[in-house]
């Protein structure tokens, strides 16, 4: 609408510019909401085994949820936090609940791994690595349950802080995965010069790798690159019988995917996997 039409549809923005920030400040307020009242909830999604079929440990991935019980994803409130600086909150929280759940799965006598993700801010803050240090041993719990995703543009975004930081995560006894490995910018290069211990394919490769055959080539280069830097693979987005065989056969250790197990509430995880009173 323009100022033509009359002083009273008079606005500086368009209708769309008014309802994208309308969405943002709604976000932000139930971001802000959810950070303070425990609003921050934790869903697993296990990563399994090819060969062994077992699962071998959990990516954690935090959804808010509102007060109508709503749960908002993080694609929709991971920029914002990002943007407006709540990601270092949350990204405490986050491996805080973490640490706590590695803690109580132990007292129960499994030994569980964890995967927590990174933001680019969060890695470029100089004290993060002490952050990380304290929240592990406040849970107690040994620092090689923890395994830090992080993604090639936060390795990019200031190369000398970025590496100071992940070598002390690496010397605090935490791994570090690299999650939706190529689709950055990132150079090989880069695999040589951080202490990086897994690689994550990301999940775009994965989806059509059977009907895609550069995608299958892209896959296998990658798993073919993680083998002979000794790093370990993890297969992102496997949604299909096939795009499991298909990763088996190519020497792909672990993934993870709906086809397996969609990521699911911690109480759940807990009951499925840890506790085993879960009925299905
Ligand atoms: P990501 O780290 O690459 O996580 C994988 C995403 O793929 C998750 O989406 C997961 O639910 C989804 N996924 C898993 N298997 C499949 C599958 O078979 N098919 C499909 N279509 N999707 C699958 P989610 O939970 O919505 O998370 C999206 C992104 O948000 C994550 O991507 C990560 O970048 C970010 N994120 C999630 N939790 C956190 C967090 O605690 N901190 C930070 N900084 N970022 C987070
Ligand atoms: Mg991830
Ligand atoms: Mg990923
Ligand atoms: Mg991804």
């Amino acid at each position: 609408r323009s100022k033509s039409k009359g002083k009273d549809t008079f606005s500086f923005f368009s209708n769309e510019l008014q309802q994208e920030i309308h969405r943002r400040i709604e976000i932000e307020l139930k971001l802000r909401q959810a950070i303070e009242s425990q609003g921050l909830v934790i869903f697993l999604q296990p990563k399994y085994d090819f060969d062994s079929k077992q699962i071998h440990g959990a990516e954690s991935l935090v959804r808010i949820r509102d007060q109508h019980g709503n749960i908002i994803g993080p694609d929709d409130f991971i920029p914002l936090a990002e943007e407006t600086g709540l990601i270092h909150e949350i990204g405490r929280q986050v491996l805080r609940k973490s640490c706590e759940f590695v803690a109580r799965c132990s007292r129960e006598g499994e030994d569980v791994k964890i995967a927590v993700n990174v933001a680019a801010k969060q890695l470029a803050s100089l004290g993060f690595a002490n952050e990380v240090k304290e929240i592990i041993n406040n849970a107690g719990i040994n620092p090689s349950s923890i395994e830090l995703e992080v993604t090639e543009s936060a390795l990019m975004n200031d190369f000398e802080q970025t590496k100071i930081v992940l070598n002390e995560l690496s010397a605090l006894g935490v791994t570090i995965a690299l999650d939706d490995f190529g689709t950055g910018y990132s150079s090989l290069s880069y695999l040589k010069q951080f202490p990086i211990d897994v690689l994550k394919i990301d999940r775009s490769f994965v989806i059509d790798m059977d009907k895609n055959i550069q995608s299958h080539d892209i896959v296998t280069a990658i798993v073919n690159l993680a083998q002979s830097l000794g790093l370990k693979i993890v297969a992102e987005g496997i949604e299909t019988q096939s795009h499991f065989n298909g990763l088996k056969a190519l020497g792909c250790q672990l993934g993870q995917g709906y086809f397996m197990c969609r990521p699911l509430e911690m109480e759940h995880f807990f009951a499925k996997y840890v506790d085993g009173t879960a009925v299905a």
